[in-house]
């Protein structure tokens, strides 16, 4: 399948629509997800164009995941969080719907599930929770 220029994180990178960013690098940008499945869901893709696993190249790769990484981190810190749950998903049968590479990145507490997916979140919450990553990738 061919990358699509004009998903909504291409937008996103070129500028054309807004995003909530907490971090960015040369190979990667990690911004908020505007339907939180839980406080602190951010998303980390790379700056150049593919799908997903099944087209990206092992530098995109190793770019995305050692972001990931370093996100993961920060809501550990930011969310006093037990733990991270990273999520990916692969064309529509694999749950994808937006055909550029994403890795989820959720912070988790025992016993609280994650929301349901499809649910628009309060942008002051949502940007109130950036400035906490922020401040942890700072610190
Ligand atoms: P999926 O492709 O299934 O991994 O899901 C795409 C994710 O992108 C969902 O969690 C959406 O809430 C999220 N999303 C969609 N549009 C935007 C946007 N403009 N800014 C931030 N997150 C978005």
């Amino acid at each position: 399948m061919a990358y699509d220029p004009d998903n909504i994180f291409a937008k996103i990178l070129r500028g054309e629509i807004p995003a909530t960013s907490v971090y960015e690098d040369a190979q990667t940008l990690a911004f908020m997800d505007i339907m939180p499945r839980a406080d602190g869901h951010v998303l980390v893709i790379p700056k150049t164009p593919c799908r997903n696993l099944l087209d990206a190249s092992p530098d995109q790769l190793a770019a995305v995941m050692a972001t990931a990484q370093r996100v993961a981190r920060a809501v550990m810190q930011a969310f006093d969080a037990g733990g991270v749950t990273v999520q990916q998903f692969n064309e529509t049968a694999g749950g994808q719907e937006v055909f550029h590479l994403h890795l989820h990145v959720l912070p988790r507490h025992d016993g609280v599930a994650l929301r349901a997916p499809g649910q628009m979140g309060d942008m002051e919450v949502i940007a109130g929770h950036a400035e906490r990553i922020r401040a942890a990738l700072a610190g």
